[in-house]
């Protein structure tokens, strides 16, 4: 049985993800993105986006992200996001880095969430000559707090956005777990809602080592293959990345996982929900349940081995395409268990 719900990239590479990788693992193929898997990867990903788009693999969602921004933004720039934002929160200055000088502006945000009145807030803040020039917004999808946008709340962000010339960035580690709630098209809540740009999250789906730099602006994919390379970016033997890929969107395993996930979350949340002491902090709309839990029910959980973390007030508990059924239950017992006999040592 496994205990840990510290993070969904604590899991492995999923299997059909796997299986591709070893196909690729025969023989030789040319390096730096140009070989089948590579092509073939990118052309499944705009026909899953229903459009042509721009494709590049980098390693991790901070690069991606990072360089993202870098794509749109200018170094007086400045970029809106929620305060809760992995770009402002755990990132390393990532973003600020590689955008060389673009300074971020967070702002509160309910659940991981811009809102319109927030836009309006950074709108109306000083933007003379002294101040960084707002040039982007960017959004998390799902959240950090495992909220999901919905596709009219993204359309009014970004037609704010745009009607100011700004660009919008989409934080998508978790897209596909939003894909999944929503029950909807990638491209809904993508370019047809006004994203620019797309941080398309593999490895905490289960693909594994890579995360996809989708451009709908192509105007701002202009020389990314250089930007890319110089980040360190470009890996070279690439078809490991790209054939993960291949595998996880044939036959729509990536939904499919994604899917599951939030279902072992939701299905967590329903057990734990009206237990005495255990407050839910926020909507379970992908695949993490934030909960506060009295401390000595989590010292009890934790010396028994279970793994989860602590995030703002309270704990995030993480689901992922490898948690099972009988996991969340056992997870469940053992919460139930913890809070009985912590009620009854007071
Ligand atoms: C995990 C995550 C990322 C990517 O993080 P890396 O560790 O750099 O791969 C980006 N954004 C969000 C919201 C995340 O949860």
């Amino acid at each position: 049985m496994i205990k840990d719900f510290g993070s969904d990239n604590h899991a492995g590479i999923c299997p059909e993800a796997w299986a591709m990788m070893e196909k690729a693992n025969s023989g030789y193929a040319d390096a730096y993105g140009n070989d089948d898997d590579s092509f073939r990867a990118a052309d499944r990903i705009r026909a899953l986006f229903d459009t042509d788009c721009e494709v590049f693999f980098v390693l991790s969602g901070t690069a991606a992200n990072a360089l993202a921004l870098a794509s749109l933004c200018k170094p007086y720039h400045a970029i809106v996001c929620a305060d809760a934002a992995h770009i402002y929160t755990s990132e390393c200055g990532a973003p600020e880095f590689f955008t060389h000088g673009s300074r971020l502006i967070p702002l509160p945000a309910r659940d991981g969430k811009l809102t319109i009145a927030g836009l309006q807030t950074a709108a109306a803040m000083p933007n003379g000559v002294h101040q960084s020039k707002l040039a982007a917004v960017s959004l998390t999808q799902a959240t950090e707090l495992g909220a999901v946008y919905r596709p009219d709340e993204l359309r009014a962000l970004s037609g704010f956005a745009h009607d100011r010339s700004w660009k919008v960035q989409l934080d998508g580690a978790r897209f596909a777990n939003a894909c999944a709630f929503l029950n909807c098209a990638p491209a809904d809540i993508s370019w047809k809602v006004g994203v620019d740009v797309l941080c398309f999250g593999g490895t905490k789906n289960g693909m594994g080592l890579s995360e996809a730099l989708v451009f709908f602006d192509k105007v701002a994919a202009q020389e990314f293959a250089y930007r890319r390379k110089q980040a360190g970016q470009l890996a070279s033997k690439m078809r490991f990345f790209s054939s993960a890929w291949c595998g996880a969107l044939e036959n729509g395993a990536w939904l499919k996982h994604a899917a599951h996930a939030n279902r072992m979350a939701l299905r967590l949340r329903q057990r734990i929900e009206n237990l005495p002491g255990v407050e839910l902090l926020a909507p379970t709309e992908s695949n993490g349940v934030f909960v506060r839990l009295p401390a000595a029910v989590c010292a009890v959980l934790r010396s028994d081995g279970w793994l989860f973390q602590n995030f703002n007030s309270g704990v995030r508990i993480m689901c992922s395409w490898a948690s099972t059924e009988t996991d969340i239950d056992a997870f469940a017992s053992a919460i139930t268990d913890a809070i009985v006999s912590a009620r009854k040592t007071v």
